[in-house]
């Protein structure tokens, strides 16, 4: 398939931390692709949550599953756009990498535990676990990914830290925008969770139908949905709504983004990188039924009795992992304890809270509940 001009390519690829051959029967982004496929992080994403805790259904979404449902969503985008699908893919597979047990709840938690050290940013976990946490190759630390798909992990980061990122953090300094592919896989994780968020808000019976009568991105399909087929059980009827619910947005995002990119033309990625702008966006109307869909999650879900309970623990179980963890590093196992030594021995105590925060944001949420047991019980769990 031809790519647009604005697209990102190998050549154009500002390339790699550390310069390695050429692979043979791939491009140099179905590379990265495969190497975040491969990692550990990764597979640990089946086992992490964003709303619900990973062993209070099997149904619900995982990070794992919600991000190969960001890689599809913004890999038909990317096609639809002539962008590079093989560059989105690995950006969206890679997105949520850095996320802590327990979603925003323990990212919050240990960010809240961090101040004194530099902060928890979970973007900028994202970037340190493909930099330098994953340990599979003998040349060097990390998957030693592209500059583009790094550029694409990182959507968020503070100023001071992007101040020590180099090249890379730059356009947080300047204001500037990432490649269409990193401004892509963004938009494509907020059509994903917005539409996954009512699914499962649904399913687990913490929000009802009756409910979201006055939103409207989720009204308009429902009302065409019963139209078409008044006798679906509910629970298909809700597959055809959130099907409806994704379809719209991608095709709003589709056709703003073609006529916004008509107009600014950029004549290749450099210059979509000097913009202050964003070329990929949502008409207005969407992006007023998205927010009002996201307050509908926030003050009906999000914030509901249940989770919220969930995410107190979350609290308890994270911040006293972690006070432990730092007043006696012997109760870390020895692999992390060596490794906090190191980190130690560089960087004083903000080494040894950030090699903590390593340990403790690579964990699971079953992990997290167990290694608690463990620190804290007189028994230890069977
Ligand atoms: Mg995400």
């Amino acid at each position: 398939m031809t790519l647009a001009q604005y697209a990102a390519t190998e050549p154009s690829s500002r390339g790699r931390r550390f310069q390695e051959p050429a692979p043979s029967h791939r491009t140099e982004f179905q590379r990265d692709r495969d190497r975040i496929v491969h990692s550990a992080a990764f597979r640990r994403l089946e086992y992490k949550t964003q709303v619900f805790v990973n062993h209070e259904g099997d149904l619900y979404r995982t990070r794992l599953t919600h991000s190969i449902e960001v890689a599809q969503i913004a890999r038909s985008i990317a096609r639809a756009l002539h962008l590079n699908e093989d560059l989105t893919e690995a950006i969206a597979l890679a997105h949520d990498l850095g996320h802590t047990p327990f979603g925003h709840a323990g990212q919050d938690a240990l960010n809240e535990k961090m101040q004194a050290y530099g902060g928890f940013e979970h973007n900028l976990q994202s970037l340190r676990v493909v930099d330098e946490l994953e340990e599979r190759y003998a040349e060097f630390q990390g998957l030693n990914l592209t500059f583009e798909t790094r550029e694409g992990i990182l959507k968020h980061c503070s100023i001071p830290n992007a101040k020590k990122l180099g090249d890379l953090g730059q356009r947080f300094l300047d204001q500037n925008q990432p490649g269409l592919e990193a401004q892509l896989t963004n938009l494509a994780d907020e059509i994903a969770y917005n539409s996954h968020d009512v699914d499962d808000g649904l399913r687990s019976g913490l929000i009802k139908l009756d409910q979201l009568g006055d939103i409207e991105l989720f009204a308009e399909p429902y009302q065409q949905v019963i139209r078409l087929y008044p006798h679906l059980n509910e629970r298909r009827t809700i597959y055809e709504v959130v099907r409806r619910i994704i379809d719209q947005q991608v095709s709003d995002l589709i056709e703003t983004s073609q006529s916004e990119l008509r107009q600014q033309t950029p004549d290749n990625i450099e210059a979509v990188r000097q913009s202050t702008k964003p070329m990929l966006l949502f008409s207005n109307e969407m992006r007023e039924q998205n927010l009002q869909l996201k307050r509908f999650l926030r003050n009906n879900l999000y914030r509901h009795y249940r989770v919220h309970r969930m995410s107190s623990k979350a609290v308890t179980i994270i911040h006293e992992l972690f006070d432990a963890f730092m007043q006696d590093t012997r109760l870390l196992p020895p692999d992390t304890a060596e490794k906090t030594r190191q980190l130690e021995s560089e960087q004083g105590d903000s080494g040894r809270a950030r090699s903590i925060a390593d340990y403790i944001a690579g964990m699971t949420d079953r992990y997290a509940i167990r290694e608690y047991q463990r620190v804290f019980l007189p028994l230890e769990p069977t």
